[in-house]
């Protein structure tokens, strides 16, 4: 692959010492320095290069998940392929790039994650793309391209991948992150409010997890909305200068998004706005009173939180979130709610729909189980002596493992000792030991590593002593 480099463009520096080229910040200090000391795309802190010889890192905010924790975060989407299922769930695999517009437009343009957090850039063919910040909106794109809803309007999706927020990292935030997502989509009974939530609820304790909140509010709809808005720049006109920078602006842009703002002082203000609660009209009041009576139904313990209004724009009526106290001040370990007009705003049929996510990394932080209950090791080793053993063992290891043996052995001529070793730091289950001499006579060794015993196999039934000896382990 070759790529074109404008060499009289004013934006390349060239460095000898790094030998490399770099954005040079554009003459206005560019949009994108966030005040945390690391470079946005075209901002003004572009950073000093790497010498060749330094190792290269990986982005700030961005994590590996490494082999000891995989296991875990396999038991957990076992899990939720399963509980979903088991509730009508299909996965469904969306991309992780899409049309900036789909967010925009979805998300809501006055709200965080679409004004600060978005990775956009400009493609190529001059479209602007964004790495998606959350799910719905792509699971919603995906069901009208392929005019999913034609089939049955009522469709019941899952996804499970990253996300893409540029927000400030600390412990329980990144910026790229993983969530798990339900979306029901087709239908608007109060039901299906209670059951998304029993499903979500269901899920979070059967991978472990205890002394869950669960907190829900209703963020009313397009007709009673209005009033509370107004109610709410009442309150806050008069006291801007008491507001953060941001939230002058939202009073203008989109004043709910306030209840968003963690600043102290405008936190001072917003505890004495009105509640919504108290503004919504008489159907988006019946549905919360039989959302909660199912929640009842279910022994669902709750709380209304009338402050609660989620960072996104599509919620309508029913919002929740789970939080549990073992994560400290990033503490949500899931949210969602209903969006009954957002299938409607990115230009599909009139389709109710309801959904969640789960932060996977906080759950994964919190969840009892410990990374060795899922370690993978070996259940045979093979140390083999001499040039000869050596042939027979590779052949023999890697049949064993096309018959469904986890096997390993040594490739570097280690002694026996060398090798019993290593098979001991893997913590193999069996090592079969085979020298030139037990191959003469046709035998060979197989030692018990955790009973410390060993029984004489015959070469002539080898694989078939082994995989019996697995089975009635
Ligand atoms: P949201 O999509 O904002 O409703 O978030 C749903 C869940 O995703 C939250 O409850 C968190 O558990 C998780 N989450 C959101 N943002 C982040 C982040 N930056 N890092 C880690 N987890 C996150």
């Amino acid at each position: 692959m070759s790529f074109a480099i404008d060499t009289q463009s004013p934006f390349l520096l060239y460095s000898r010492q790094t030998k490399g080229i770099f954005i040079k910040p554009e003459p206005d200090g560019g949009a994108g320095a966030d005040g945390d000391g690391s470079a946005a795309p075209g901002g003004a802190g572009v950073r000093k290069g790497l010498t060749d010889m330094e190792i290269i890192t990986s982005v700030k905010g961005f994590k590996d998940i490494l082999p000891q924790e995989t296991g875990k975060w396999q038991y957990v989407e076992e899990m939720a392929r399963k509980i979903f299922t088991d509730f009508g769930f299909r996965e469904i695999r969306i991309p992780i790039l899409e049309k900036t517009e789909l967010f925009k437009r979805g998300i809501g343009e006055a709200t965080d994650i679409v004004e600060k957090e978005m990775y956009t850039f400009l493609d190529r063919g001059g479209e602007y793309l964004t790495l998606r910040p959350e799910a719905t909106a792509s699971v919603i794109r995906a069901y009208l391209e392929h005019s999913i809803y034609a089939a049955d309007p009522v469709v019941r999706l899952f996804t499970i991948g990253p996300m893409f927020r540029r927000e400030r990292p600390q412990k329980g935030r990144y910026r790229q992150f993983h969530q798990i997502n339900a979306e029901l989509l087709g239908l608007d009974d109060p039901r299906i409010d209670a059951e998304i939530i029993l499903m979500l609820i269901h899920f979070l304790k059967s991978v472990g997890l205890a002394d869950l909140r669960l907190e829900i509010n209703s963020l009313g709809c397009r007709q009673c909305r209005p009033a509370f808005k107004e109610s709410l720049i009442g309150l806050l006109q008069g006291k801007e200068d008491g507001l953060c920078g941001d939230c002058q602006r939202r009073l203008t842009t989109n004043p709910i998004r306030v209840f968003d703002c963690k600043m102290e002082q405008c936190g001072r203000i917003i505890a004495q706005a009105p509640r919504l609660l108290d503004f919504i009209c008489s159907t988006c009041r019946d549905h919360f009173e039989r959302v909660k009576g199912s929640l009842n139904a279910f022994e669902l313990s709750f709380e209304v939180n009338t402050r609660m209004v989620r960072g996104l724009d599509y919620y309508t009526k029913t919002a929740f979130e789970v939080t549990t106290e073992f994560l400290g001040a990033q503490n949500a370990i899931a949210g969602g709610g209903r969006y009954d007009r957002l299938v409607k705003d990115l230009g599909g049929p009139d389709i109710a729909g309801v959904g969640f996510a789960i932060g996977f990394e906080r759950l994964i932080s919190i969840l009892p189980a410990k990374n060795e209950e899922f370690l993978v090791t070996p259940q045979l080793f093979i140390a083999a002596l001499g040039s000869q053993a050596q042939k027979t063992a590779f052949v023999l290891g890697n049949r064993l493992r096309m018959m469904g043996v986890r096997t390993e052995m040594d490739y570097t001529g280690k002694s026996l000792k060398g090798q019993m070793k290593r098979a001991d730091r893997l913590k193999s289950r069996y090592t079969l030991i085979l020298g030139d001499r037990e191959l003469a006579e046709k035998r060979a060794e197989l030692r018990d590593m955790e009973k410390g015993t060993q029984e004489t196999l015959s070469l002539n039934t080898l694989k078939e002593a082994i995989i019996k000896t697995l089975r009635e382990r």
